[in-house]
């Protein structure tokens, strides 16, 4: 089954955001869980998790993904930060497995100071330590490759590959592709043969040999400009082409796809970024977007 959403809002419950991804036609979504700028947070109440499961159980919209607080750093030589990131990942990993998600995405921190065998130990040794003490954890950690500026760990496969070895708990953990990331580590995606190079030395790094999801978005700045800026579909470096190659590969590999694309004020531009994803990947147009140009 071709799978295909975009991150939405979780404003005014968790159980609106099947709404959401169903007024788009799409079957997957992505969120935050809670404001992904603050460290403290409630795990969702019993009535909450009701409205949300009765939602979820109609909805055509069947997958659901987390996305971890970016002020995470399992990698921090910072004690307090770490020891707070700890938590946090924690509470995110409870909270996405009372959801039953299906995959908590987290960046793997970043190490300052340069010292990045140091950094990979910490992070690995934090996530190992957060999965063994949630005995039956359903939902995995996808660890998400980074656009490759300064002391970010995880922008080439060779570092992924060292953490899921460190980490050590191959069933809990997966990938995910973030593609303007990838072109802004210096990943070329404009060829076909270029683009299954790079593909094939990330996916032989994860325990499962390939990503768990795809995050779609084209890069508003060049070839390897370590920049961390998403553009939507075709208007950015990666362009349709490479674009397209990636969808019509996630397609035939049936690994999700989720756009993280500028959205603008209100829907217009998250149904013309959906619009050109399913052109590209060649699939019917629901009805909610017919009229997306
Ligand atoms: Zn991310
Ligand atoms: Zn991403």
């Amino acid at each position: 089954m071709f799978r295909f959403g975009l991150h939405v809002s979780i404003a005014g419950g968790l159980d609106r955001i099947f709404g959401r991804g169903e007024g788009l036609g799409v079957n997957a979504v992505q969120i935050f869980s809670h404001s992904s700028r603050s460290w403290e947070f409630d795990l969702p109440d019993d009535a909450a998790l009701d409205a949300y499961h009765r939602s979820r159980s109609s909805s055509s919209v069947t997958r659901v993904y987390i996305h971890a607080s970016y002020l995470i750093n399992v990698a921090s030589e910072d004690p307090t930060i770490a020891e707070k990131s700890k938590t946090t990942l924690r509470k995110e990993l409870e909270t996405a497995d009372l959801l039953k998600a299906d995959g908590l995405v987290l960046h793997p921190g970043s190490a300052r100071g340069g010292d990045r065998s140091g950094a990979i130990f910490r992070a690995s040794r934090i996530i190992r330590e957060v999965l063994d003490s949630l005995p039956g954890l359903e939902t995995p950690i996808l660890l998400e490759n980074t656009a490759g500026a300064g002391s970010m760990l995880g922008s080439r496969p060779e570092e992924l590959g060292a953490l899921f070895t460190e980490i050590d708990r191959p069933h809990h953990m997966g990938l995910c592709l973030d593609s303007c990331h990838l072109f802004a580590s210096g990943f070329d995606l404009s060829t076909e043969s270029g683009r299954d190079e790079v593909l094939s030395d990330f996916f032989q790094q994860v325990p499962s040999g390939r990503p768990s999801l795809w995050h779609l978005n084209d890069a508003m700045f060049g070839l390897g400009s370590g920049r961390d800026r998403h553009a939507g579909l075709g208007e950015g470096h990666v362009g349709t082409k490479g674009l397209a190659g990636i969808v019509r590969h996630a397609k035939s590999m049936e690994i999700p796809l989720i756009l993280e694309t500028p959205k603008g004020e209100g829907e217009t531009l998250d149904r013309q970024n959906l619009r050109r994803l399913l052109d590209m990947a060649n699939h019917p147009v629901p009805d909610a977007l017919l009229d997306a140009r």
